[in-house]
């Protein structure tokens, strides 16, 4: 596997692949790589000819400064298990690489509604620092597809929205969330859990799943307050929601016929860790 550095750099190599004619698959990480990660590097050697990963803790998209310091960065690891995969190449760029002209983006992304609401709402400026990255990354890189998961269920339709917006050529596919055997959504952050808050963090999906298998069609605000108590009782700290939304646009459902396609969201802190997870119901 090569390992870049440096934007030129990347760039050389990346000529020569397309001169060659070879579809490129690209999948952005911060890193700190689980299965989770690995499923979509594994989509990506199936359907590419070349995968490209970039490991990028992106300071823009952190709003709270502790959760950016305490990211994990386990590299050497996380280039064993690239290899092991099959990666074509990394691209482990310095701030400054993605960044020539600052952190300070002069760009706005017209992202809607789906800016401010769910994790936008409670992470502040979160989705304009993922679409500063990505759009970086993927004029970079200009992939033939990019591989996103589903565990970050409204950052996969951001992405879509920003390729729209910018008319990037790339086909965003989106892989299913890959859990631990006991229902824990696999993520970095998950090593911050200490061995009582990893037991009482399975109850995040036992929660899903029980809104799931109780939902009827009509009021829904019984069974969302039904969610958050749960967790409540269960160890987690604090829930900033527990939300049923319209699979497609994440606009809020209060009232549901029974047939519109809906996914369950949910954002709550268990220690100091704060955990998100979500379940289409289709
Ligand atoms: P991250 O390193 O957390 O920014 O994640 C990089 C990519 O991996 C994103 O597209 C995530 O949605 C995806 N990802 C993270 N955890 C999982 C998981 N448990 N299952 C599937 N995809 C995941």
């Amino acid at each position: 596997m090569l390992v870049f550095k440096r934007v030129n750099d990347l760039r050389e190599w990346l000529k020569l692949q397309r001169k060659a004619n070879m579809t490129i698959g690209y999948v952005p990480t911060m890193g700190a790589l689980h299965d989770g990660h690995l499923q979509l590097i594994n989509a990506s050697v199936k359907q590419c000819q070349i995968t490209i990963c970039t490991i990028f803790v992106n300071p823009t998209q952190f709003n709270d400064k502790k959760d950016f310091q305490k990211y994990p960065v386990t590299i050497e690891r996380d280039i064993e298990k690239l290899v092991a995969s099959g990666t074509d190449a990394l691209f482990l760029p310095p701030v400054e690489e993605v960044y020539p002209d600052g952190l300070n983006s002069s760009e706005f992304f017209e992202l809607g509604t789906l800016e401010n609401k769910l994790e936008g709402a409670f992470r502040p400026g979160h989705f304009q620092g993922v679409c500063q990255v990505v759009s970086r990354f993927l004029s970079i890189i200009e992939p033939d597809i990019i591989f996103m998961g589903q565990k970050d269920y409204q950052q996969c339709l951001v992405i879509k929205k920003l390729v729209r917006l910018k008319n990037y050529p790339v086909k965003v596919e989106i892989c299913p969330t890959l859990r631990e055997s006991d229902g824990l959504a696999m993520s970095s952050r998950n090593v911050r859990l200490n061995e009582v808050e990893r037991l009482d963090s399975v109850y995040m999906s036992r929660m899903l799943n029980m809104l799931k298998s109780e939902i009827t069609p009509g009021n829904l605000s019984a069974l969302e307050e039904k969610g958050k108590n749960y967790l409540l009782s269960h160890g987690f700290m604090s829930v900033d929601y527990v939300s049923f939304c319209n699979a497609e646009d994440l606009e809020p459902v209060t009232i549901w016929d029974g047939h519109q396609p809906l996914v369950i969201l949910t954002a709550a802190t268990i220690g100091n860790v704060r955990l998100i997870d979500n379940m289409p119901l289709s």
